[in-house]
């Protein structure tokens, strides 16, 4: 009775190193890592030894036996991902420093961001004895969308904080939280204190989409609502009141835009002894909100969202999740391999997206792309276009969750096209594509807003290795006894 990979896995590859008999894949080395929703165990050769479980930061590990009935389809998505494919228990190639880190000289490097990807890069530089890490963030609490961004109903993933919270207290971290780097401090003058600063700013701004009505009250940002839930401090606490919204719109159907589904239409008792903000419990307890459409541009082959998010959907109870017309959708879907994102859906009802519905639902449009939003004075309807023409679906609430994007900071080379910060492997690059000397980016801001958690650990990694074969090449020469008075010290 082997042990399975569930919904929880961040894909940080925690696990890999423990398993005694390389049972645990795609690996960081194979050219599927960071193209799955997990990794996956290989039942016939898992030797039954839990040390993998015990490894995993967010507790998605669990023995085939002891899967709750909710969980117990992941032991078939763990068996289906080597159904055919032979099993590799052929350990990677060993990664090694450019040198002995006990040979490597003292250097200092500041982070600028606390997000999941700012602390993999910390764990990765602090192996090195001599080196020392100063986190700064514009926000007063650490963590970035670990913290204000993963679902408060996702308990197990935001345990991860847990792991962050040890790297801000290791013993040669500061903190500098609060500070702006680039408004309230110049990047030249943070450079100026560090041997090396890394950029680990994330993406902050949406994706734009240009259809006419788009700026109507009444259409928001889902980074929004997600903000509010959360509590972060950008987003008033009254940002939404649901008292007189029964029909929410999704223009999206990526993870963000399931996450924001599954909250809008969760019974609030459910949501008591998470970490949602306590405002958003408020105003979800006079939600009128019945329904949410998901409009997704394309077909349920290519869905944006991934299959465990969708599966968390399905087996809530209490909540409907249908897809909307024509029938043939649903053989679409049927015929999907177990892999799939959307064969969690298999089975689902057909219904009219004109239809009304007795009990909460989510429903999934397919096919359909927005292409106008109706209304004088704030958002009435949306016309939602598919193969067969246009439906106007009644909405007093849209969400637009078509994706997160990176914000350009002066004097930060910055990639207009790919919203990223300029950059080679991790090397900061100018216009030109010239190195720019000790600076260096990680995770959203370096690759785009793709990704979990623990995509950003193999990112970061590739990042710090560039980063330490800089210093061995070109060792620090000041001497770095004092790094400034900081202004806040998480403790
Ligand atoms: C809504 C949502 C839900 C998600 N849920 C999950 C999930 O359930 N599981 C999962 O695996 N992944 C999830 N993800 C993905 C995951 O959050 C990302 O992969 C990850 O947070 C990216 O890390 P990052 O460090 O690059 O960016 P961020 O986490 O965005 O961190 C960036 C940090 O930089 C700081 N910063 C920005 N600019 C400055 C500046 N100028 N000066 C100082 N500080 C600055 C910010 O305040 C922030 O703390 C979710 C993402 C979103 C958007
Ligand atoms: S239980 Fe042991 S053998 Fe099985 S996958 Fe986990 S670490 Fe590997
Ligand atoms: S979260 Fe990390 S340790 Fe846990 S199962 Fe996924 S890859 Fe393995």
């Amino acid at each position: 009775m082997a042990f399975a990979i569930t919904q929880n896995c961040c894909n940080d590859a925690s696990c890999l190193s423990v398993c005694p008999v390389n049972c645990i894949h795609p690996t960081p080395g194979e050219p599927d890592f960071g193209k799955t929703d997990l990794l996956y165990i290989d039942p016939r050769s898992c030797i039954d030894c839990g040390a993998c479980a015990d490894a995993c930061p967010v507790d998605a590990i669990t023995r085939v036996s002891r899967l709750t009935p909710d969980q117990a389809i992941y032991a078939d998505i763990n068996a289906d991902y080597y159904a055919d494919r032979p099993v590799d228990t052929a350990w990677d190639a060993p990664r090694f420093p450019p040198a002995s880190v006990n040979e490597m000289p003292s250097f200092d490097v500041g982070i600028v961001g606390t997000g999941p990807a700012a602390c993999y890069t910390a764990q990765a530089l602090l192996r090195v004895p001599g080196s020392r890490v100063t986190f700064y963030d514009r926000l007063a609490s650490p963590g970035g969308l670990a913290r204000f961004g993963v679902a408060p109903d996702h308990i197990g993933t935001r345990r991860i904080g847990e792991h962050f919270r040890s790297i801000f207290l290791h013993p040669r971290v500061r903190m500098e939280l609060g500070v702006d780097v680039g408004s309230d401090i110049a990047h030249e003058t943070v450079a100026t204190r560090h041997d090396a600063v890394v950029y680990a700013v994330g993406a902050d701004s949406d994706r734009q989409l240009d259809i006419p009505g788009i700026d109507l009250p009444g259409s928001v940002s889902a980074r929004t609502l997600v903000g509010w839930y959360t509590g972060h401090p950008d987003v008033p606490a009254d940002a939404f009141d649901l008292a007189g919204v029964e029909r929410v719109t999704i223009i999206g159907n990526g993870n963000v835009a399931l996450d924001a589904a599954r909250i809008l239409t969760a019974d609030p008792d459910d949501l008591v002894d998470t970490e949602i903000a306590p405002h958003a419990l408020a105003a979800l307890r006079r939600s009128a909100v019945r329904e949410v459409v998901l409009a997704a541009r394309r077909g349920p082959d290519v869905a944006a969202f991934t299959r465990s998010e969708c599966q968390a959907l399905v087996t809530r109870p209490g909540v409907d999740v249908v897809v909307a017309g024509p029938t043939a959708v649903l053989a679409s879907i049927d015929s999907l391999p177990l892999s799939a994102p959307a064969s969690a859906l298999r089975g689902a009802e057909v219904v009219d997206l004109e239809s009304t519905a007795d009990r909460r639902r989510i429903v999934f449009g397919f096919g359909r792309a927005p292409v106008r939003l109706n209304g004088t004075t704030a958002v009435e309807s949306v016309d939602l276009a598919d193969d067969s023409g246009t439906s106007t679906v009644p909405t007093d609430l849209v969400l637009r969750a078509i994706g997160y994007r990176g914000t350009p900071s002066p004097g930060l080379p910055f990639d207009t096209i790919t919203g990223t910060v300029r950059n080679v492997g991790g090397r900061v690059v100018d216009d030109d594509g010239r190195v720019v000397a000790g600076r260096y980016v990680v995770g959203w801001a370096k690759r785009g807003a793709t990704g979990g958690i623990g995509d950003n650990k193999v990112d970061a990694e590739q990042t710090v290795d560039a980063l330490l074969d800089d210093v061995v090449s070109n060792p620090p020469v000041r001497p770095r006894g004092r790094r400034g008075r900081l202004s806040s010290i998480f403790g």
